[in-house]
This record gives C-alpha cells, structure tokens and sequence, in this order.
C-alpha cells in the first residue's frame, strides 16, 4: 500500500463537543496538506453510547439485541456526519462511511461481534478521489445484513482492522499522552511508557486497562501493523507498540491494571455431580460469556465453583442460573458486585523469579486480602474488595517503582 497512508482513531472525549470536531478537522487538514491520505475512524460524541443506554430503561427492561445494536451505531454515525461537515468546510475531499457501507461484515452476537472481513477495495476506490475517508468505529453488519456493534471500546479494533487490511500504521487518539503504567486517573504519579511490547499491551488490555481495546492490540500485532497512542492534539510523545523482540529495556513488572468491571459467581451444591459443570459450561457458550478465575473445591459430597465474568453480562448469568436452577434445585449461587480485578504484568516474569513473592508478600504487610488469584507467563490477578482498589493499586506502583 502506498507509504503516505495511515488510520487515525478519535475516541468520544476528543470529540466530546463541536469545538473539538472543527479542531479535530483543522489538524487533519494540516496533514493533508502533507500528501497524506487518510482514513479516520471516530467514535460516538462524549458520553453518547451511555446516555443511549439509558434511555433504553425508559421503553423496556428486557431490550432486544438487534434493536440495541441498531440504537447504539447511530452514536457513531453521528460524529461520521459532523467531522465530515467540519472537514469539507474546511475545503478537504472527505467521505464519510458507516460500518455497512464501509463492508465490515461480523459474526457473532449483535452487541459482542468480531469483524469477519472489510471490503478492502471500496476503500482503495475511495482514496483516489478524496484526501480522507471517515468510517464510524464500533459497527458492522452480520451474514443477516442486521447491524451489529463490537463491544464497548469497539472503535479501536475497527481502526486496527482497516489498517490491517490497507497495511499501513495506525494511530489511535485520545485523552492521555500514552500508555502509562497504570491508570493516571488512580495513580496520577504513573509513568508515561514511551514503548511497550505488543505482548504486555494485549495482557494489560485485556486485563483491564481501558485505555485500548485488547482486540485492537492483537489484530495490529497479528498483522505487523504499527500501533501508536497518543493525546488528541497534542504534541506530547505517545507510546508505541512495538513487536515483543524489539523491546529495548525488559523489566520485571511494566505495569498495574484495575478492572472493575467484574463479578464472581459462586455455586454451591451438595453433591458432586460434573453434569452440572457441564450443563453450565454449555450455557456459558451458548450466551458467549467469557469467563476467568476458574475456581473449584469438592469433596466427596460437594462441589463449589467460582469464576468470574465482566459485570455487563450480569443479566445473562442471571437468566442462565435460573435455567440451571430449575434442573438442581439445591443449588445455591451467589454473585458478588463488590470485586475488583487487579493485575500486575511484565514480561520480565517469564525469566526473572521472585517477582510473585514480591507481590504477595506486599499485599500482605499492607493487609489487603484476596480471594482468588490467577497467573499468565506475564501476569498474576488477584481479585480484591473495591474499597482497596486505589491503596493496592499505589502500593504495587511504589515498589515496583512504576
Ligand atoms: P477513548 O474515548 O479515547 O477511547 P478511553 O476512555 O477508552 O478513551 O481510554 C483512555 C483512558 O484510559 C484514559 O483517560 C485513562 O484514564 C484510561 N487508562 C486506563 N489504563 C491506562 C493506562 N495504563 N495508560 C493510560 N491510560 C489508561
Ligand atoms: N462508542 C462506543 C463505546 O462507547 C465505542 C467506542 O467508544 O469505541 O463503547
Ligand atoms: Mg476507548
């Protein structure tokens, strides 16, 4: 593909307000200025997916996926419109572009799908006639022609898959100047990271730091495409994302991530029946609920069995455990909303010891219990009462010295 081509991604809080989109707009004039081609993926306007969310309780409280998925893209393509006005103004060639038309075909649930292809050559066509194509992040259409959204964060991952497939890099934009250790929101006094390994990025993704879609980072790195976080209209360094093996530095711990958005499920029963495990790993499926932190106790006369889930699938556990309630009446099951996920990751584990003592031994002296813990080759989780999320948080950064 041609080398003066990149994917810009803008997330709702930098182009939360009119202002923002004509200075958004103003910026990406300056590069093609350049003789850049451009293809910019936004996001929905500020809070706008929440404030959709919302609304839905105020018609029903059973909604129908379908009808969310196609409540929710209109968020996107709202800011598609606006940043298209914005730029033309400003006298640049742009084409705005919903995820349908922009052939991003999903499978999967309406409101969890993951992008199946990208119809690469209307992009191609596009981009010899006009300087910048907008496409709405977040979206795309199922084998139905339904409309479909990605997951919350989902934007990302678009702007990670147009890049892939127009093999060229991307730069995703937002409200802070990079990756940092930890969130500066908990930690304020968290380093910025000037370089992270794709490997650490996808486990501190993926185990709660918001600051990408763990998605985005694995289809970026599946595909050899340069990643790159930075502040929205700023001209503060980022952070790149670069291939495990071009690490300059490896440390023992890179970074802490917080996710709150958990819950535990415990089941109890009083025998030790596995058909009941298996009946419930089935409905897992079917819902396509992730589940982590497996945990299991029995003896010869019961079985307990823990694991968590993300918090937003709480309606469906709920639905399932009533189904499994009707087959084992003596059941018992207990969700607890008051967790949090914290994880400290670093590549350095894979080959340095006593890093895992080091954090046991931390939360420990500073009597913060946990209740279950898991490890990755680059990880170890811990599940932790909320009320401690900001102390173990702070403790773990100042001894590791993040
Ligand atoms: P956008 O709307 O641009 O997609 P997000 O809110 O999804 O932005 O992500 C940016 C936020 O991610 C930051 O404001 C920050 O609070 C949070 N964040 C969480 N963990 C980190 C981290 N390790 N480094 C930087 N930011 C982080
Ligand atoms: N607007 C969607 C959300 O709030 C997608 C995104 O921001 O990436 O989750
Ligand atoms: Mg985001």
């Amino acid at each position: 593909m041609e080398n003066n081509l990149a994917v810009l991604k803008y997330g709702g809080s930098s182009i939360s307000t009119f202002d923002k989109i004509r200075k958004v707009a103003a910026y990406l004039q300056k590069r093609v200025s350049k003789k850049e081609k451009l293809v910019v993926v936004v996001s929905a306007m500020g809070d706008t997916t929440d404030h959709l969310l919302e609304n839905v309780a105020r018609v029903t409280d059973h909604p129908n996926q379908e009808d969310l998925a196609m409540l929710l893209t209109t968020g996107e393509q709202q800011s598609i419109a606006y940043l298209s006005m914005a730029l033309k103004q400003l006298g640049v060639q742009a084409k705005s572009l919903t995820g349908y038309q922009a052939g991003i075909q999903t499978v999967g649930h309406h409101l969890k799908s993951k992008i199946a292809s990208i119809a690469d050559q209307r992009f191609l066509d596009l981009l010899t006639t006009n300087e910048i194509i907008i496409v709405a992040g977040f979206q795309g259409f199922n084998e139905y022609g339904e409309l479909t959204t990605l997951g919350r964060g989902g934007s990302d991952t678009t702007a990670a898959a147009i890049a892939s497939i127009l093999e060229c890099p991307c730069e995703i934009y937002t409200d802070v100047d990079g990756i940092y250790s930890t969130d500066p929101r908990l930690y304020p006094k968290a380093q910025q990271l000037s370089q992270i390994s794709a490997g650490e990025m996808m486990e501190m993704a993926s185990l709660g730091a918001g600051v990408l879609e763990s998605r985005s980072v694995e289809v970026a790195f599946n595909n050899d495409i340069p990643l790159y976080i930075g502040k929205t209209l700023s001209n503060e360094k980022g952070t790149w994302i670069v291939p495990d093996d071009e690490m300059l530095e490896r440390k023992a711990v890179t970074g802490v991530a917080v996710d709150d958005d958990v819950i535990q499920v415990v089941l109890s029963y009083p025998t030790t029946d596995f058909k009941l495990l298996n009946d419930l790993f089935n409905l897992l499926d079917e819902s396509e609920i992730n589940i982590d932190m497996i945990s299991q106790i029995d003896d010869e006369n019961y079985l307990q069995f823990s694991f968590t889930a993300k918090h937003n699938d709480k309606i469906q556990i709920n639905a399932l455990t009533g189904v499994l309630k009707e087959t084992y009446q003596d059941l018992e099951i207990v969700l607890n909303e008051n967790f949090v996920k914290l994880s400290v990751i670093g590549a350095g584990m894979r080959d340095m010891h006593g890093v895992a003592s080091k954090v046991f031994r931390t939360l420990i002296e500073n009597d913060i219990s946990f209740s279950q813990v898991t490890t990755s080759e680059i990880s170890i989780t811990f599940l932790i009462d909320h009320e401690n999320n900001q102390k173990a948080t702070e403790i773990l950064c100042e001894t590791f010295n993040l």
